[in-house]
């Protein structure tokens, strides 16, 4: 309270040096998250241009968005038959997308190989397939299933063993061809250092959200690059943090830069989570769609260019202050 709002790096280290001793990783750094993406919307507003363009301009006005979803839901689920989540997918497909993610991870090996063959059958060649196991598995076992996805050209494989086992990820990522993406459940500079540098992961997946805002994200993103780990936001919750990760998108540089970039090759890609989420959905005046080809507008106005819906905000508040 009380301090010059553009001075976003300056209180960036005033709140992570304030908490060394106890909040290097956690909920600190998500809250610190959300003050820096606020400064950065304000920033950008003062000057009447949008985030992306402060972030040193736009290499795209949209990006191509995979669908999230296939998750296991409930008990009854976990014994669904594998043409379920084919429906679920063709739906997706059906819907425009050309790239979609599902679960894996909660089935022995085998089953959850089934679901992803009913997938990769139902969407056909052209639609691309990411997996996610949510850090379900050992290493052993995250083997086991790389070289089963690797027969169904999964294009990455997220997550496969949990974020502290970073000899695991080694493994894992030797072990086959399928792609290694994982970071979500890692913060600053200083987690993202472990995990590129020691040669975990393909993908490194910063969260805007909980990472440590646009700053940090700007340092993931130089820190990768210099390690050629390519960096792909996970994007997860409201209709903020899906627009945030959109700027941070857009001034994303193609990795490599080529003459015509095409996405999950070396073109970024938007996560869009398709389960029920009314702070998704409801939250922004103009609730951020994908469209019928497959992707998603980059906001142009001032700041994040979004406007909360301060009634939907009250509903859903535990706490708003006057
Ligand atoms: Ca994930």
């Amino acid at each position: 309270m009380g301090r010059d709002p553009v001075e976003r790096e300056v209180i960036w280290h005033e709140l992570y040096s304030a908490t060394r001793d106890f909040g290097q990783k956690g909920p600190y750094i998500d809250a610190m998250s959300a003050i820096d993406i606020a400064l950065w919307d304000i920033a950008g507003q003062a000057v009447g241009e949008p985030v992306s363009r402060l972030l040193g301009g736009c290499f795209r006005s949209s990006v191509a968005a995979y669908a999230t979803g296939c998750y296991y839901r409930g008990k009854e689920y976990l014994s669904g038959a594998p043409e379920e989540f084919a429906a679920e997918a063709l739906g997706y497909r059906k819907a425009g997308f050309q790239m979609l993610k599902m679960k894996v991870g909660l089935l022995e090996v085998g089953r959850d190989l089934e679901r992803v063959a009913a997938v990769r059958e139902a969407i056909g060649p052209e639609c691309a397939l990411m997996v996610d196991a949510n850090h379900a598995y050992n290493s052993a076992t995250a083997v086991r299933m790389a070289r089963g996805l690797e027969r169904l050209g999964v294009r990455w494989f997220e997550e496969p063993v949990p974020p502290e086992d970073r000899d695991g990820y080694r493994t894992v990522r030797r072990a086959s061809s399928v792609p290694i993406a994982g970071g979500e459940c890692e913060y600053t500079r200083y987690g993202f250092r472990d995990l590129i540098a020691g040669g975990c992961v393909d993908i490194a997946q910063p969260d805007l959200c909980a990472a440590g805002g646009f700053s940090e994200w700007l340092k993931i993103v130089a820190l990768a690059e210099s390690f050629g780990v390519w960096v792909i936001p996970h994007v997860w919750g409201s209709g903020v943090a899906l627009a945030a990760a959109l700027h941070a998108l857009a001034a994303l540089p193609p990795f490599p830069h080529t003459a015509n970039p095409i996405p999950l090759e070396n073109e970024p890609v938007v996560e869009f989570d398709r389960n029920p989420n009314p702070l998704r959905d409801e939250l922004l005046e103009q609730p951020i769609r994908c469209g019928g080809d497959g992707r998603v507008r980059v906001p142009e106005g001032p700041g994040l260019g979004i406007r909360i819906d301060t009634a939907v905000l009250r509903r859903y508040a535990t706490l708003v202050a006057a």
